[in-house]
């Protein structure tokens, strides 16, 4: 936003006015005399109202760029999946299930008890972004029948990554939401092919993407077709490795309050301890989240990918209790 100034306006003055309503300016060229022509309001300024700072004494214009998220903001925060409301104020939308789906009686008992939890939607890794090649891959297009099974049997519906490209058609067809993962924000090419199912998208925050080239992905999904975008923050890489990840909660509010766009949080992978999902979770939540997704297992010491951040599935129950009640304190 660029806000210009009457010739011989008292430009101190001008500054001291935005500063008190929040907004911070970056450096800008100078008049001849030394004067600041105009003011350049940097993103991570508070919103304001551009009349408000129309009528400050000494301001001629206010100026915004054209968004380049026209999509996103033209959805809102609310959206609707598979007949779920998720965000603008609809109850938090649960996404639960295995890191990955190791098996089909696995997969079908996790649904089993988290359906009977009134967990709305089954999540779990079909294809399975591992960092070691050697690690367990996932079991592919048969595992996505298997949760399809699994969700239908127990009334849920299911969230899983399309990985690649060529994954994009099998995914669609068995998956109510789209997982696109975060090593996969940025490719453009995967965004394009999933958005052009039609189907809604669950777009993960890269490990260090920015909250614009997030939003850009979410335009990315949008522009080629897909039914509706929810963002999910995962947490980004960080100078600190006592937790997995470093879980960007102001990004969430920023989205949730500022952007006004569906956003959940992953405190699993976002912290990577079972430990922290809770506490994490009821942050999530107070801090603007629509949802929270996070990973289980019958036996987290057994499980084939992400066993210490997973909540052991007899504790699932408690902890949805007591999330609930946290989101009942924070609305
Ligand atoms: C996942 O949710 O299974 C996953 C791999 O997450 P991320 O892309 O956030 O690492
Ligand atoms: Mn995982």
């Amino acid at each position: 936003m660029i806000v210009s100034l009457e010739a011989g306006a008292d430009a101190g003055a001008v500054l001291r006015a935005l500063t008190e309503r929040g907004l911070w300016i970056r450096e800008t060229e100078r008049r001849a005399d030394g004067s600041p022509a105009h003011f350049v309001i940097a993103a991570h300024s508070a919103a304001v109202s551009l009349a408000d700072l129309g009528a400050i004494a000494g301001v001629s214009s206010v100026t915004t760029g054209k968004s380049g998220t026209p999509l996103v903001e033209k959805q809102g925060p609310r959206v609707e999946v598979a007949g779920v409301k998720i965000g603008g104020g609809a109850r938090p939308a649960m996404m639960c299930g295995p890191c990955a789906v190791e098996s089909e009686a696995q997969v079908r008992s996790i649904a089993e008890r988290l359906g009977a939890l009134g967990v709305a939607f089954l999540r779990g890794g079909a294809f399975k972004p591992r960092t070691s090649p050697y690690s367990f891959q996932g079991h592919g297009r048969e595992a996505l029948a298997w949760m399809r099974k699994a969700a239908d049997a127990a009334g849920m519906r299911v969230v899983t990554e399309a990985l690649s490209e060529a994954d994009v058609g099998a995914v669609a067809e068995h998956a109510d939401l789209i997982q696109v993962g975060s090593r996969n924000m940025h490719n453009y090419a995967l965004l394009k092919a999933i958005g052009k199912t039609g189907r809604a998208a669950l777009l993960k925050r890269g490990l260090s993407a920015t909250i614009e080239e997030w939003l850009q992905s979410g335009e990315y999904l949008l522009a080629h077709g897909a039914s509706a975008v929810v963002f999910c923050e995962r947490g980004v890489r960080g100078f600190d490795d006592a937790t997995r990840n470093i879980l960007d909660l102001g990004a969430v509010a920023l989205l949730a309050h500022v952007h006004a766009v569906p956003v959940i949080v992953d405190p699993s992978h976002g912290a990577g301890r079972r430990d922290l999902v809770l506490p994490l979770g009821r942050a999530a939540l107070a801090a603007g989240a629509a949802g929270l997704m996070i990973e289980t297992h019958p036996e987290p010491a057994k499980a084939l990918s992400d066993g210490p951040q997973a909540i052991p599935l007899g504790e699932m129950d408690a902890l949805l209790r007591r999330l609930a009640s946290a989101s009942e304190a924070s609305s």
